[in-house]
């Protein structure tokens, strides 16, 4: 299917749809199954993108864990930037590969005072969105995933971020072609996917990947969205 939404669906009960109709029809499933996400708007975009680059390779559990203990111990940003690296790894250790993580953590904490006078994100949100995407890219481990979930969890700008689920999930579906790379994923899914959705889609399609559609064995006799999906077991 052309990610861009020129093209129309060719197989299954929605054969001639457009790619547009298709997204909202997987929504609207994924919507009945697994309902309004929990998670809420942050409204700190530097706690989320603390809370992302923690999110890196463990899972919700062990970042919570390691992010609380950070909070406790560290109240301020301006404390957990000027720490001794030393004691923002022991606390962040929950989380896995604290001895990379902490430093990366510090040193976005230091580039954003520096080149801000002042330790705070705020600024993205009125800022034009490419232009505060390149900023956050820019930061020392950010990538298109964290500035994404900044942008949209923090400060409620259209991006939709693309984790190893949806990136899987999206492919299988065919709403982007097989072999697209994580980071393409997120411009084709954006232009794809109507704004108003981002955010509901990107939580249920992480929720659909988790639970039914895994990496290795995906459950597709008890999916509901086989009939949509090119890649189903036995199509
Ligand atoms: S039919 Fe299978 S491959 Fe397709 S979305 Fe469902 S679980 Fe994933």
């Amino acid at each position: 299917m052309d990610p861009q939404g020129a093209a129309h669906y060719g197989a299954g009960p929605m054969t001639g749809a457009s790619a547009s109709d298709i997204v909202r029809e997987i929504h609207r499933r994924l919507y009945a199954a697994y309902g309004e996400p929990a998670q809420h708007p942050d409204g700190d975009p530097l706690a989320v993108l603390v809370n992302t680059i923690l999110s890196q390779n463990t899972n919700d559990r062990n970042r919570d864990l390691a992010f609380a203990r950070l909070r406790a111990q560290f109240p301020t940003w301006e404390a957990v930037r000027d720490a001794p690296s030393a004691a923002i790894i022991a606390a962040i250790r929950p989380a896995g590969l604290a001895p990379s993580k902490g430093p990366h953590i510090q040193a976005a904490l230091r580039q954003i005072t520096a080149e801000r006078g002042e330790l705070s994100l705020d600024f993205l949100a009125t800022l034009p969105l490419e232009e505060a995407r390149q900023w956050l890219l820019h930061l020392d481990g950010v990538g298109p995933k964290t500035a994404a979930i900044v942008l949209l969890f923090a400060l409620g700008r259209p991006t939709f971020p693309v984790d190893t689920h949806i990136h899987r999930v999206t492919r299988r579906l065919r709403l982007i072609p097989e072999h697209t790379s994580r980071e393409k994923a997120h411009g084709l899914l954006e232009a794809l996917v109507p704004p108003e959705l981002y955010w509901n889609l990107h939580l249920n399609l992480i929720a659909h990947g988790r639970q039914v559609c895994h990496a290795r064995h995906p459950e597709c006799t008890r999916c509901i969205l086989q009939d949509l999906c090119p890649s189903r077991a036995g199509a």
